[in-house]
């Protein structure tokens, strides 16, 4: 099987329960630890076995890491364990997942090399918004309701559409974040709006 590490929670001495993002399911397994193993790393892409335990959780046995060439660029590296940090928490809680999420990493992991990071994710995480039906093109504020006509754009998190002055924040041309929205490509945005759009991902979901 094969699938991301979405999460290493350190439990005694160097053990560890490991949370993996397969096509079908978000996998909770144990780990021991043990100094033949590969290492077990957050954000790692890797090929893996499940033992199941009878009274315990699986243990993932027969690790191999599946590299990629970025994951020696360190800035890299650090914004792709922050993405998949947000899988964790908009993940954790089911079992079954569409294969929505590990196609969308899979394709991220394989242009990383070549793409800029921020961009590569905002387009992940409008797809994944399309996919669960809840990008919001229509132009309605979130807060008070009214529709939104004027040039500009705030959003929040999930790309809620608001009033610049109901939400107090900055927005984006209006015109720029359809044809972003329509296309899923950051073509046509400045770095300064992937900069402050992407500080939108990270509030999550
Ligand atoms: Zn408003």
């Amino acid at each position: 099987m094969q699938g991301f590490i979405i999460r290493v929670q350190k439990v005694r001495d160097e053990d560890c329960i490991v949370y993996i993002l397969t096509k079908q399911n978000i996998i909770r397994g144990y780990r021991f630890y043990g100094a033949r193993h590969s290492k077990i790393t957050h954000g790692y892409k890797i090929d893996f076995e499940l033992e199941e335990s009878p009274n315990f959780m699986p243990r993932i046995i027969n690790t191999m890491h599946l590299g990629f060439k970025w994951l020696l660029d360190r800035n890299k590296l650090f914004l792709w364990q922050e993405f998949l940090r947000l899988f964790y928490t908009h993940l954790k809680d089911v079992e079954d997942v569409d294969s929505l999420y590990f196609d969308v990493l899979d394709e991220c992991a394989k242009k990383l090399d070549k793409q800029n990071a921020k961009r590569l994710f905002l387009e992940a995480y409008i797809k994944i918004l399309k996919k669960e039906g809840r990008l919001h093109k229509e132009k309605f504020c979130f807060l008070c309701d009214e529709e939104i006509d004027s040039k500009n754009i705030a959003l929040a998190r999930a790309f809620l559409p608001a009033h610049e002055n109901c939400i107090n924040k900055k927005g984006f041309n209006t015109l720029k974040i359809d044809e972003f929205f329509e296309s899923e490509k950051t073509f046509n945005l400045s770095d300064d709006d992937v900069y402050r759009l992407y500080q939108i991902v990270l509030e999550g979901f």
